[in-house]
């Protein structure tokens, strides 16, 4: 059959038309009327000639491509269609196979004049002539975007879901898709961030990531998530009042209207929702909308899918009253744990805690009470543990904690506050309750090197706690319970020394190495005598105190107490030019240090510079804003600040400049191997030039005998101390020690 143009058509025409009137009388189809179908026709038809050169294009064509039929006479319609994304292969088959007989129907990703991608289904039919020979070719084509784009969209959805792609991958792909189809538009996905407060962005494939970061740090504004989610478009941001909340992500992105679509689950209630952003003001058009329909049952399938999959997993994996990890996510949690500390030649402690007499509040209480109680545990296990730490509920009143890098010491100290945690009372339906619990430790790898092995242990070492009278915990091993036991009771002893009055300081002199070797000043070093341990170190007490929580009482203790002393000293004509108070890293994590140290001095009529605080460089180490506004702080009084240990820990000298500091101390490990290694000589060199560089007085600590001494002397060090001049002494001590040398003739 040929299509002719309304005022052109021939005799075969006729002939032809003929037939098909004869065959069906009651609607006479008259050359004029087919012409006029192709022109009415809302698929777009098209004409070519033998060589393929578009002859007549109608006007569903226009419509369709948006090209005037002049622009086209005398192209081939591949050119017309082709564009970044047409597969080259199938265009390449459209022309070559023209003469197939029957037609060929393929569905091919064109562009219309503007740019914009279309599927399209088109038909190609050659024409003709009574000798064989190709007279025509009809093309009719037709708009199969949606369809397409809904084909793809399963096809890519299905597999990729499949393939167990995250969830996040296939809401970028499907924004990816509809960006190809529609590229005047940037396609994203929200939905609820856990805890439900926040917005959470699961695909913005053709945004920054920062445009991710600041969506999720809106809330939803006073609605509820589902509210948010509601259809609704921000035309003109500029403008639009309702868009002020999203101005700030929407401008740094260049990002001028949004339209918002949810995606809602099979029974009615919104998962997520499409944000589409435009680049200038704009609605979104009956396409855009017809898209966005097309595209949100399967971003509802994926959505769906995912819930279910996390609903399973809560299920599987974690306790329904508690909502901790169960047994299974314990054992696999652990042996992951297990594997990781093995690499790491380090240690690791399982609790197993047990309640008891749950079965009492159970049985008088009744079961509501047992389980609000149960809850009520967890939240403060959870509580009570570090954030590497893993806590979870194995079975009716027993709970585990794994605590990953724990010494024996440190998992003492956590039983303990673990302890303290659950004993706290607990106001129930039937009455007040007062919880207790025991546990049992054991610690990889002596007690065992699998979750198995580990479990078994502790449990017996739970039911030891249990047969030791309760509320109470045991190590598996029995040194260990030594150890654990001690420190426990070391720990209590300790709290009650700082309020019995058991610390005191002692005094160590520090001299200027000029000659006549005056006081420069003195340390104050806490000691610590122990009705029943006896004397304690401050090796052993300060990290202890650092570890259960009392080093704040302790350094404010050390300080009010230095300054006391000296003020002392003052009063009584005592010349004491300066003392030094050791502080700990987490002293100056505390803000208020300043002020307290001010309110101090200014209590005993001391000035700043009568203070030195010395810190390690630890401090430095786990330091974050705190600790640096807190030693600008000391600085701004005036109270001189001495870096300890100089040379034991990570000395970095870039910190070094960025501190106020007046002093280096080095440290005595240098000093006491200064006659039989040249590399501490050689260090103690590089630390002089160092202090000079920097303009720091350096103290060398730990100076035993004449022969350091002279070698410190001779590299120009500016303070000594050490037991070749005098031990730590309490005041009274230090008193007639200054007494004393007043007689001397120096003798250094
Ligand atoms: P440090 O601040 O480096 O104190 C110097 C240590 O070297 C003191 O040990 C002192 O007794 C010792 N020492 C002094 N001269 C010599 C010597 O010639 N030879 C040898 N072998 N040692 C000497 P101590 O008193 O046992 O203190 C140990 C550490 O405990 C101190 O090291 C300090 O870091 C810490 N410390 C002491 N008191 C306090 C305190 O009140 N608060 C804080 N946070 N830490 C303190
Ligand atoms: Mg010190
Ligand atoms: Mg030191």
């Amino acid at each position: 059959m040929t299509l002719t143009h309304p005022e052109e058509h021939t005799a075969d025409d006729e002939t032809l038309l003929h037939e098909i009137s004869a065959a069906v009388p009651a609607y006479p189809i008259t050359p004029q009327l087919l012409s006029l179908f192709a022109v009415e026709s809302d698929s777009a038809m098209l004409l070519a000639g033998p060589d393929q050169r578009i002859q007549y294009a109608n006007a569903g064509f226009t419509r369709m491509m948006g090209y005037e039929d002049h622009e086209v006479i005398g192209q081939r319609l591949i050119d017309v269609l082709s564009g970044p994304d047409t597969d080259p292969q199938l265009i390449h088959e459209i022309h070559h196979r023209v003469l197939q007989p029957g037609g060929q129907h393929k569905e091919v990703l064109s562009y219309t004049r503007a740019g914009r991608p279309l599927w399209i289904s088109g038909i190609v039919n050659p024409v003709f002539d009574t000798a064989g020979r190709l007279q025509h070719v009809v093309y009719v084509l037709s708009d199969v975007t949606l369809a397409k784009l809904h084909e793809v969209l399963q096809y890519k959805v299905l597999d990729a879901m499949l393939h167990e792609e995250s969830l996040a991958e296939v809401m970028a792909l499907v924004c990816t898709e509809i960006e190809r189809i529609a590229p005047d538009l940037s396609a994203t996905v929200l939905s609820v961030a856990p805890g439900g407060e926040r917005l959470l962005s699961l695909a913005a494939p053709s945004l920054p990531v920062a445009y991710s970061r600041l969506v999720e740090a809106l809330d939803f504004d006073g609605e509820t998530p589902a509210q948010w989610f509601e259809e609704r478009v921000i035309g003109d941001a500029a403008r639009d009042p309702l868009a002020a909340p999203y101005r700030a992500v929407m401008e740094p992105f260049g990002l001028a209207a949004c339209w918002i679509h949810p995606i809602h689950a099979k029974d009615g209630k919104v998962l997520a929702a499409f944000v589409f952003y435009f680049r200038a003001p704009h609605h979104p058009d009956a396409f855009q909308r017809r898209l966005a329909e097309v595209c949100t049952p399967m971003c509802a399938l994926a959505l769906e899918r995912e819930n279910t999959r996390a609903h399973i997993h809560q299920l599987a994996f974690y306790d329904a009253l508690t909502g901790m990890p169960n047994r299974r996510m314990l054992y696999s949690q652990a042996e992951r744990e297990l594997d990781e500390v093995a690499l790491a030649v380090s240690t690791l402690a399982v609790l197993v805690i047990d309640l008891d007499r749950f079965k009492l509040v159970n049985d008088t209480q009744g079961h509501a009470a047992g389980d609000a109680l149960l809850r009520e545990v967890g939240n403060r296990l959870k509580r009570g543990v570090r954030g590497i730490d893993l806590v979870g509920r194995l079975a009716g009143d027993e709970f585990v904690a794994i605590l990953p890098s724990c010494s024996v010491e440190h998992a003492a100290v956590a039983a303990e506050r673990l302890l303290n945690a659950i004993a706290v009372p607990l106001g129930l339906e039937g009455g007040v309750v007062n919880p207790g619990a025991s546990i049992g430790v054991a610690m990889f790898p002596v007690d065992g090197g699998d979750v198995d092995t580990l479990l078994r242990h502790a449990d017996l070492a739970m039911a030891q706690a249990k047969a030791d009278g309760r509320n109470c915990s045991r190590f598996f091993n029995d040194e260990m319970n030594r150890v654990a036991q001690e420190r426990v009771a070391l720990e209590t002893a300790l709290r009650h020394a700082l309020i019995d009055g058991q610390l005191s300081l002692h005094y160590q002199p520090q001299l200027h190495c000029a000659p006549g070797n005056s006081l420069y000043g003195v340390e104050a070093l806490a000691r610590w005598q122990h009705p029943h341990f006896g004397q304690v170190s401050p090796e052993r007490f300060i990290p202890l105190a650092e570890e259960c929580g009392l080093i704040g009482a302790l350094g404010d203790w050390a300080l009010a107490e230095s300054c006391r002393q000296l003020a002392d000293w003052r009063r009584r004509g005592i010349d004491v030019p300066r003392v030094a108070v050791n502080l700990s890293a987490q002293n100056f994590q505390d803000v208020g240090l300043a002020v307290r140290v001010a309110a101090g001095l200014r209590s005993h009529g001391l000035n700043a510079e009568d203070l030195t605080l010395e810190m390690t460089e630890r401090a430095m180490l786990d330091s974050g804003e705190g600790v640096q506004t807190t030693i600008n702080a000391v600085h701004a009084l005036g109270v001189h600040l001495s870096l300890d240990d100089f040379g034991t820990g990570y000395s970095s000298l870039s910190y070094l400049h960025r501190l106020p500091m007046k002093e280096l101390k080095l440290d005595k490990s240098f000093v006491q191997d200064v006659s039989n290694s040249a590399a501490a000589r050689s260090l103690i060199h590089s630390v002089m030039r160092i202090g000079d560089g920097l303009g720091l007085k350096v103290v060398a600590e730990g100076v035993e005998t004449q022969a350091q001494f002279d070698f410190l002397r001779e590299r120009g060090c500016a303070v000594v101390q050490g037991y070749l001049f005098a031990r730590p002494m309490s005041a009274e001590g230090l008193e007639h020690w200054l007494d004393e040398r007043r007689s001397w003739a120096p003798v250094i």
